[in-house]
């Protein structure tokens, strides 16, 4: 523990005096905290709730479910790692590829081109998942591909907004949050603007905050300290690597070649305007269009409840199936399987860095 992480740690006992929830929205914040003993440093009436911010654990298992179907088409299915190993009804990604379906782990968005230009037969659709922070390299293949007019090669886009999701939560009294701890990675492509209702209309206090520890004890000495004078304020700490404009290159980008559409999200159910689809000039690389799919929200396997983890209305222990039937090696939802998954934070970090609260 460094000293200035000591000092905030002695800063928020002397400050927090009434019970308070923090949510701390993205899936690295999560990871960090336990792998740091966060929790074991925090006075008692200070209680920190994972959210929604693992792209992989919010993909509604409909969309799973669409993706595995198009490998029945005889098409390559791309995508990145975490989300070959999500269960659908009919297996995963990973299952499939060994049963001998075209399933193809991909690092990049890139990788998808290059795979579509060397094998110009098969039909190549890559699985996009991901916030603000992916969807960028996704409108980048998108608009490659279509400068090179490459014909096989088409996006299944189940990227999400973090606004809506948060303007969900926050709206959501039985939640009762206190304050947000915003996703950096994301307030680098947004900026400040997307998040000021939080503050301003809801009152609730919310902090952009980087991701190691010091970072995040800073944020929630921010969150605690306004919580004391009665104030709500949307602050950062997160210094140069967010301005407040976000980065307008990647948000241009993005608004090029998609159109905000309603989305349906894990734990959330459907938001209005919180996902991301292709926009009419681009439709030819719609993999929804090209295939004719219609992917409805589907059930999340029998006894998982990912949805609640991963909108904090539990915590992983809570799940019957936790440590018992659902592990990293066997895992029943996309909380467990997934890096930023607080079920799987839970699972490795619990029990030696004071996770049980
Ligand atoms: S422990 Fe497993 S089954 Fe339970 S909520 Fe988490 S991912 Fe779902």
């Amino acid at each position: 523990m460094t000293s200035n992480v000591a000092a905030a740690s002695e800063a928020l006992k002397a400050l927090v005096a009434a019970p308070i929830s923090v949510m701390e929205v993205c899936g690295t914040h999560t990871v960090s905290i336990f792998r740091s003993g966060i929790r074991s440093l925090l006075p008692p009436q200070l209680r920190l709730v994972s959210g929604p911010g693992c792209p992989v654990c919010v993909t509604d298992q409909g969309e799973i479910d669409c993706a595995l179907s198009l490998l029945e088409t005889g098409a390559v299915v791309a995508a990145y790692g975490d989300m070959f190993r999500v269960p659908g009804k009919t297996g995963s990604l990973a299952s499939k590829r060994s049963a001998g379906f075209d399933a193809r782990l991909v690092t990049s968005a890139s990788d998808v081109l290059t795979i579509a230009e060397k094998e110009p037969r098969k039909e190549v659709v890559f699985l996009a998942v991901g916030f603000e922070t992916t969807a960028p390299a996704t409108a980048a293949l998108v608009l490659e591909a279509s400068v090179r007019n490459i014909a096989n090669l088409s996006v299944l886009s189940f990227h999400k907004r973090t606004p809506p999701a948060l303007k969900a939560l926050s709206a959501d009294p039985s939640l009762a949050l206190s304050g947000f701890l915003l996703p950096g990675h994301v307030s680098v492509i947004l900026g400040h603007e997307p998040f000021r209702f939080l503050s301003d209309l809801h009152g609730i206090p919310a902090v952009i905050a980087g991701f190691d520890p010091e970072q995040i004890m800073l944020g929630l000495v921010t969150i605690a300290l306004q919580k004391r004078k009665g104030e709500a304020a949307l602050r950062s700490v997160y210094g140069q690597a967010v301005r407040p404009e976000g980065n307008t290159k990647a948000r241009e980008l993005m608004e090029s070649v998609f159109i905000s559409k309603d989305a349906s999200w894990r734990g959330l159910g459907v938001l209005p305007d919180s996902g991301l689809a292709l926009r009419d000039g681009f439709s030819r690389f719609d993999a929804e269009k090209r295939f004719e799919l219609s992917c409805t929200p589907g059930e999340a396997p029998a006894g998982c409840r990912c949805g609640e983890v991963l909108t904090g209305r539990i915590a992983p222990t809570e799940c019957p199936l936790f440590r018992t039937v659902c592990t990293p090696v066997s895992p029943v939802g996309p909380c467990m399987v997934s890096g930023e998954g607080t079920c799987g934070a839970y699972f490795r970090y619990q029990r030696a860095n004071g996770g049980e609260r």
